[in-house]
């Protein structure tokens, strides 16, 4: 079993709209590839390969968010320098549905998806979807759909566990992988960055804001009791010192 982490580029952006401080801040878009006895799941799928030549498509976001995409870090273009073909990905997780994490589903054509159903609803509002906060003509295309509410077992063996982690967005959820070497926990944007987790410090926005603190609080708890690593959402310092794949 390996996770390899796929950098699908770069987002720049203001710190004050993610961290509260000020500034500016460049954040990694990962993609996460798990192998598992001969099967393969992604958690998350980055942005949207068109990002590479213009931010039109973000809509009412634009503003806000300078992509850096360079045509060798797409999604299927990191696959392929993995030496795995888009179309042989037998399952999708999405930890949550905004832009980039799920902008990279087109590429990906023959996958199931795995979702909180939550997730799947509030991704499909008209006000959340009018003002640019989901974007379901990129994940909403015709795949294979698993409805999950709850912890959800990915490979039916344990190894591979959705751990719900509301509050970021009302159907977040987190992947707990145990790998060979010890467990990991993939946060999503329950954590974007480390020094978050130290200082329980949240986003400028939440969709609920207790309901992330708990969330947070209960990844610290499986890092803290369960000696889980956990791997954080954008964290530029920690995604960049990654190895090629965690086995
Ligand atoms: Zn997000």
């Amino acid at each position: 079993m390996r996770i390899v982490p796929l950098e699908i580029g770069r987002l720049e952006s203001s710190a004050r709209t993610l961290t509260q401080r000020e500034g500016r801040i460049t954040l990694p878009i990962p993609s996460w590839l798990i192998e598992h006895n001969g099967q393969t799941a992604l958690f998350d799928t980055g942005q949207h390969a068109e990002l590479q030549h213009s931010k039109d498509r973000l809509g009412p976001l634009a503003p806000h968010f300078n992509p850096d995409l360079p045509a060798d870090e797409t999604l299927t273009a990191r696959l392929e320098a993995a030496q795995i073909d888009p179309a042989s990905i037998d399952v999708i997780v999405f930890s949550h549905l905004h832009f980039d994490h799920s902008g990279g589903t087109a590429e990906i054509p023959n996958a199931r998806i795995v979702v909180q159903r939550d997730e799947w609803d509030v991704g499909h509002r008209d006000d959340l979807v009018e003002r640019g906060e989901y974007f379901p003509h990129e994940f909403d295309l015709g795949h294979d759909l698993e409805l999950i509410d709850g912890e959800h077992d990915v490979f039916g063996d344990g190894r591979v566990r959705c751990l719900p982690t509301p509050g970021h967005t009302a159907g977040h959820q987190s992947l707990r992988v145990e790998l060979d070497s010890g467990p990991v926990v993939l946060t999503g944007d329950c954590i974007y960055l480390e020094w978050m987790l130290e200082q329980m410090a949240l986003p400028r926005f939440s969709y609920d804001a207790e309901q992330q603190l708990a969330s947070m609080r209960l990844l610290q708890e499986h890092r803290d009791t369960h000696g889980c690593q956990l791997l954080f959402g954008h964290d530029a310092a920690q995604f960049g010192a990654l190895p090629a794949e965690l086995s």
